[in-house]
C-alpha cells in the first residue's frame, strides 16, 4: 500500500489524484491532505479518504475544519508552516505536489530533503528553484516522477534509454487563441481565456495555455527535469492534444508518447512507476481522428513563450521573476485590470526591473518572487 500526501487536494490535478485513488484503494491510500482554503471540500474529502492528516493552509478555516472532523481520529493543523512540516512524516510514501504556483515551493522542497518521493504538478518548483530543488533531490535520493503531462511523456520516452538527448519536441495545444492576431487579441474576454479546447484544468494554468506562458514554464521546467538546455526543447503545435510530447535521439530516431487528453494517466503513472496498471480511461482511436498536425508557435502574437526563453538563457533568479510576474499579471487579467495583451506587457517590464542574481539561494529567490510582486 502506498501512502500519499496530497498537496493542494481541492484543485484540479488533486481531485483527479483521488479518482485514481479511488478506483486503486487495494494500491493506494490518501495520508494526507492539503488545501488552500477550501475548507468544505477538503472536509469531505476527509470523510470518503480517512487520511492520517489534513491541512488547510488558511488559518481562518481551521476551526471549521476542525470541528467538522471532530468525530474522527483525523489530525487537523493549519498554516503554511504546517504544509510544510507535515512532510516530514515518517507515514507517507510518496507527495504528489499540486499546490498551485510558488506556493508549493517550500512543502515540495521539504518533502524532498526528507528522502520522499515526489509526483510533481506543480512546475512553479521547477521554475522558480530548479538548481535548488534537482540538487536537494539528487542529494537526498528523493526521485522526482514528472505528472505534467507533457513531461510524464518525455520521461516515458527516456526509460531503458542510455543515450544522449538530441532534442526533446515539447508540444502544446496552442490554447483557446491558437491562430488570432494580437488585433483579435486586445479586447479578448476572461470567459474566452478559460474556454480550452482539450483540457479541464486550474484558472491558472488554463490562462497560462492561453497566453503560452504554460509551456514558457514547461520549457525551464523540462531543462531541469531533463538536464538538456533550453535550446534543445522545441515547442510544436499540436491541436489535438494526443501526442503528448516526443524525444529525439543522437541517431534521429524520435520516441512520443500519446493517449487521449485526461491527467489521469500520467498521474496513475508516477504514482505506480515503473509499473503500469489498468485505467478505465478511453482508448485513442487513430482510424477515429486521422489527423493528427504539427505547426511551429507564434512568438510575435504569444509574447510569454519567448520570454520564458529569454528568462531561462539569463538564469539566476530571472525565471523566478517570470513566475511571479506572471502570477501576478494573470491574477490582474483575472480581476479586469488589465488586458489579455497586458500579462505578456507586464512580465517583459517586471523582467526588465529585476535586479540580476546569478547563484541565488532559497531566501533570494523568495525576496525576488516578493520584490517582483511589488513592480
Ligand atoms: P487548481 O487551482 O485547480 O488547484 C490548486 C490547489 O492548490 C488547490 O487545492 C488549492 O486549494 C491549493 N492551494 C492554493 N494555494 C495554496 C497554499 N498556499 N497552500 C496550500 N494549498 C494551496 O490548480 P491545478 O490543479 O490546475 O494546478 C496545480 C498545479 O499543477 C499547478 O502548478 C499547475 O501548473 C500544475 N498542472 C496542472 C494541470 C491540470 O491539468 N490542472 C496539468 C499540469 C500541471 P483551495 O482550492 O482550497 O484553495
Amino acid at each position: 500500500m502506498k501512502r500519499i500526501a496530497i498537496l493542494g487536494s481541492t484543485g484540479s490535478i488533486g481531485t483527479q489524484a483521488l479518482n485514481v485513488i479511488r478506483r486503486h484503494r487495494d494500491l493506494f491510500c490518501a495520508e494526507v491532505l492539503c488545501a488552500g482554503s477550501n475548507a468544505q471540500l477538503l472536509v469531505e474529502q476527509a470523510l470518503e479518504f480517512d487520511p492520517n492528516t489534513v491541512v488547510i493552509a488558511d488559518e481562518s478555516k481551521y476551526t471549521q475544519v476542525r470541528d467538522a472532523l471532530a468525530d474522527t481520529d483525523i489530525k487537523v493543523f493549519a498554516g503554511d508552516r504546517a504544509v510544510a512540516d507535515v512532510m516530514e512524516m515518517s507515514t507517507i510514501d510518496m507527495v504528489l505536489s499540486a499546490i498551485v504556483g510558488v506556493a508549493g515551493l517550500l512543502p515540495t522542497l521539504r518533502a524532498l530533503e526528507n528522502g520522499k518521493a515526489v509526483a510533481l504538478a506543480n512546475k512553479e518548483t521547477m521554475v522558480v528553484g530548479g538548481a535548488i530543488v534537482t540538487a536537494t533531490a539528487e542529494r537526498n535520493h528523493a526521485p522526482i516522477l514528472p505528472v505534467d503531462s507533457e513531461h510524464s511523456a518525455i520521461f516515458q520516452c527516456l526509460v531503458g534509454e542510455a543515450s544522449r538527448v538530441d532534442k526533446i519536441l515539447l508540444t502544446a495545444s496552442g490554447g483557446p487563441f491558437r491562430g488570432r492576431s494580437r488585433d483579435e487579441l486586445r479586447n479578448a474576454t476572461l470567459e474566452q481565456a478559460l474556454h480550452h479546447p482539450n483540457w479541464s484544468m486550474g484558472r491558472k494554468v488554463t490562462i497560462d495555455s492561453a497566453t503560452l506562458m504554460n509551456k514558457g514554464l514547461e520549457v525551464i521546467e523540462a531543462k531541469w527535469l531533463f538536464g538538456v538546455d533550453a535550446s534543445d526543447i522545441e515547442v510544436l503545435v499540436h491541436p489535438q492534444s494526443v501526442v503528448h510530447s516526443m524525444v529525439q535521439f543522437a541517431d534521429g530516431s524520435i520516441k512520443a508518447q500519446l493517449g487521449v487528453p485526461t491527467m489521469e494517466t500520467p498521474i496513475q503513472y508516477a504514482f505506480t512507476f515503473p509499473e503500469r496498471i489498468e485505467s478505465h480511461t478511453p482508448r485513442f482511436d487513430f482510424a477515429a481522428h486521422p489527423s493528427l498536425t504539427f505547426e511551429r508557435p507564434d512568438t510575435d502574437t504569444f509574447r510569454c513563450l519567448g520570454l520564458a526563453y529569454e528568462a531561462i538563457a539569463r538564469g539566476g533568479n530571472m525565471p523566478c521573476a517570470l513566475n511571479a510576474a506572471g502570477e501576478v499579471a494573470v491574477q490582474r487579467f483575472i480581476e479586469g485590470k488589465i488586458g489579455f495583451l497586458g500579462i505578456a506587457d507586464h512580465v517583459e517590464s517586471a523582467l526588465q526591473r529585476t535586479h540580476f542574481i546569478e547563484n541565488p539561494t532559497i531566501d533570494d529567490l523568495l525576496l525576488t518572487d516578493q520584490t517582483t510582486r511589488l513592480l
